[in-house]
């Protein structure tokens, strides 16, 4: 009961990448690269287990960013001429790669840290995969038309080859495969026309675990302004979770602690494992063990005591190493305390 996890990224060693960017240049290249990606992922697996957290994954070390690491690898991408765009409903721009043809997999993307991870742990594997709409709105269209329809078309091109992907990583003996969709939260009503069903292309015939990862971005300057005009309330989750709930997704990873998401939105979960964003990424302050109790008790009044995994909000890549680390510490405390105070039924 109360399973800690991460939403995914961790930070990378400065040995590995630029630090504190989410678009790290590599200290290295070729072999020596590799190498140190995988030296990095077994760093992360070893600490995770360390501080006690019970669904472990790979930290993603071996990619620079949680969508192009995919891209990369996928035919029919233009990755020498970016364009600037805006992302996220212009939120901030990015340097982004263009779709100039059809799309196909040029081979496995993870099999290298997904096998090195699954070799050197016991606990449960969790594996992170960029969703199909938030990859569609991280790429430029040269090639579907730019419309609404050609968006569409390509989301699904997208989710066939997410789907090859994860079917691999479930071989590769992966427990979770957890699919991020940032893009939810900014696209409400295309999340719930089509967003949903795209991702669940993308899980289609899996076996395993799939969770969707879902919430207001890194805390980086520009979702922490953006998250300021959003007001008191931030009903987002409100018109993507009825959808998700009839989805064939088992978990959903939500923001939580200093979010002004109404905790009774997550009502609108029932059936599905509810990941609770339990530590903040938009502060460097350390949670202390009784807050991030305190926020476990709170889902506790809306999802089912065997249904909440204690989270972090979202991915840590961003942040100090030794800041991260202190906040997963309080997090498996924090779930501790929870289990003591609610692991019994009343
Ligand atoms: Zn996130």
């Amino acid at each position: 009961m109360f399973e800690t996890t991460t939403a995914g990224s961790l930070p990378k060693p400065d040995w590995l990448a630029e630090t504190g960017k989410l678009w790290p240049l590599w200290r290295a290249e070729g072999a020596a690269l590799d190498a140190a990606k995988s030296d990095a992922t077994l760093l992360w697996l070893k600490v995770q287990e360390d501080l006690g957290l019970d669904i472990v994954g790979d930290g993603e070390q071996a990619r620079q960013h949680f969508v192009h690491g995919f891209l990369v690898q996928v035919e029919g991408i233009d990755f020498e001429h970016k364009v600037k765009m805006g992302i996220r409903d212009n939120r901030y721009e990015a340097m982004v790669p263009q779709v100039v043809g059809e799309l196909r997999l040029k081979g496995r993307v993870h099999a290298m840290e997904a096998r090195l991870a699954r070799a050197h742990t016991r606990r449960r594997l969790k594996f992170t995969l960029p969703g199909p709409m938030t990859i569609v709105d991280t790429v430029a269209d040269r090639h579907y038309g730019g419309d609404r329809e050609g968006r569409i078309r390509m989301a699904f091109a997208f989710a066939e080859l997410l789907n090859q992907e994860a079917r691999a990583l479930e071989a590769d003996g992966v427990d979770i495969i957890q699919f991020d969709e940032p893009a939810f939260n900014v696209y409400m009503k295309d999340a719930a026309e089509w967003g949903v069903a795209a991702l669940e292309r993308a899980a289609q015939g899996l076996a395993c675990t799939t969770a969707v990862h879902i919430c207001y971005g890194y805390g980086i300057t520009a979702n922490v302004d953006w998250k300021r005009t959003l007001g008191q309330e931030w009903r987002q989750y409100e018109q993507v979770f009825p959808a998700l709930a009839k989805s064939s997704i088992d978990q959903v990873s939500l923001e939580c602690i200093h979010s002004h998401v109404p905790p009774d939105l997550m009502r609108l979960l029932d059936g599905k494992d509810v990941m609770v964003g339990a530590i903040d990424v938009a502060s460097d302050a350390i949670e202390t063990p009784e807050e991030v109790a305190s926020t476990i008790g709170t889902a506790l009044q809306f999802v089912a005591r065997e249904r909440i995994f204690p989270c972090t909000n979202c991915g840590m890549a961003p942040m100090r190493r030794e800041v991260a680390e202190r906040k997963l510490a309080a997090l498996v405390e924090g779930a501790r305390l929870a289990r003591e105070r609610w692991g019994q039924a009343a």
